[in-house]
């Protein structure tokens, strides 16, 4: 009688037991779901890390910020319609292929010999599908032929004539190599003549950096998808179809839905060496770091003062843009009404549009 009691009480002490823990991991889901609050949406862009705004005429830094500022609003447009990241950061991508005033598109810097080389990459965080292209001459729109790489092929990373060739048959728009000169990276690529280029190391010297202007776009969508994508003429009389960060998948671009999208900006050959769009992605999935402790930690600790910048968004919507050259003109809008748009010092701040 006594033993048959007992286990009554100890049923019954083990039901309430039960009861308040699923309570409590209720109240804790809920806890989470609260304080882990995804955005319905949000975005952020870079126009390339380099000199800061001060080096650059007002007027120059009014028409910078004003091109920054039209592409978030048409990548804010697309998302806040429920359309997809995807969408998004291809649209701003091309949209800043198409103005002269970033390394991308048409304004891509001169190669040593005089042309120009596109590089571009886009990936999408929810099935881990990427698509890029290397060293293009002739197709007026790079991100559209990285994202044609990733849907209508079975391949990754297509270069050179073997992509302008892929881009003929998926019938984008192609344009002469010329399309690309701008009189401003003509004078630059004359400035650097005058220089030694015999030293492939010149070109990514500190001191010969100058604006980098390449362009990048991370965005989460209100289905809680991830995207990036990546696009750059490279680097000033760049030679021997020298490739940098851009379209390389895990180092200028990536992203994954259970942590982050990652664009960078700057000299490709130390983001490559250290597989920086990755690195913050695995600081977060491995250390569980913070998206702005993971992008501060590769900025300060593992790539080099000067190196270039970083643009981010995690899986609920907070935006990382840091970089550690003098400047990094960038812009990101979200949900909750942030609309920013800044160069370094010179700054454009205002309500998002209701
Ligand atoms: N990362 C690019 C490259 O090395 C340049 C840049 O971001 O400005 O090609």
């Amino acid at each position: 009688m006594q033993t048959t009691l007992l286990f009554a009480f100890a049923v019954c002490f083990a039901a309430i037991a039960v009861t308040s823990t699923a309570a409590q991991d209720g109240r804790n889901a809920q806890k989470t779901e609260q304080q882990e609050q995804r955005m319905k949406f949000a975005i952020a862009i870079h126009g390339g890390a380099g000199p800061s705004s001060k080096q650059a005429s007002d007027e120059a830094n009014r028409a910078r910020i004003g091109s920054m500022r039209q592409a978030l609003d048409i990548g804010k447009g697309i998302l806040e319609k429920g359309g997809t990241s995807l969408d998004a950061v291809e649209a701003v991508v091309i949209f800043l292929e198409d103005d002269p005033k970033f390394n991308a598109g048409r304004g891509a810097v001169f190669t040593a010999d005089g042309s120009h080389e596109l590089d571009a990459s886009i990936m999408d965080g929810r099935t881990g599908a990427c698509g890029a292209v290397a060293g293009v001459r002739r197709v007026k729109n790079p991100i559209r032929l990285a994202r044609l790489v990733m849907t209508d092929s079975p391949h990754v990373l297509l270069s050179g004539e073997g992509a302008d060739h892929f881009g003929e048959l998926k019938q984008v728009e192609l344009v002469e190599n010329s399309y690309f000169d701008t009189p401003e990276t003509r004078a630059k690529w004359e400035e650097r003549k005058k220089q030694k280029l015999d030293n492939p190391q010149s070109m990514i010297q500190v001191e010969d950096v100058g604006y980098f202007g390449t362009v990048g776009c991370v965005a989460l969508d209100e289905n809680g998808d991830l995207a990036a994508a990546t696009s750059t003429g490279g680097m000033t009389a760049k030679q021997f179809g020298r490739v940098g960060d851009s379209p390389i998948i895990g180092a200028g671009t990536f992203a994954d839905n259970e942590t982050c999208a990652v664009s960078c900006t700057g000299k490709g050959e130390e983001f490559i060496r250290r597989v920086v769009a990755f690195d913050i992605v695995a600081q977060m999935r491995y250390a569980n770091r913070t998206l702005q402790e993971s992008v501060q930690h590769t900025l300060r600790e593992t790539l080099k003062p000067n190196d270039g910048g970083i643009i981010a968004i995690d899986r609920l919507g907070h935006i990382s843009m840091e970089y550690n050259t003098p400047g990094m003109a960038r812009a990101a809008a979200d949900s909750s009404g942030r609309y920013d748009v800044l160069w370094s010092d010179a700054k454009e701040t205002e309500p998002a549009k209701k």
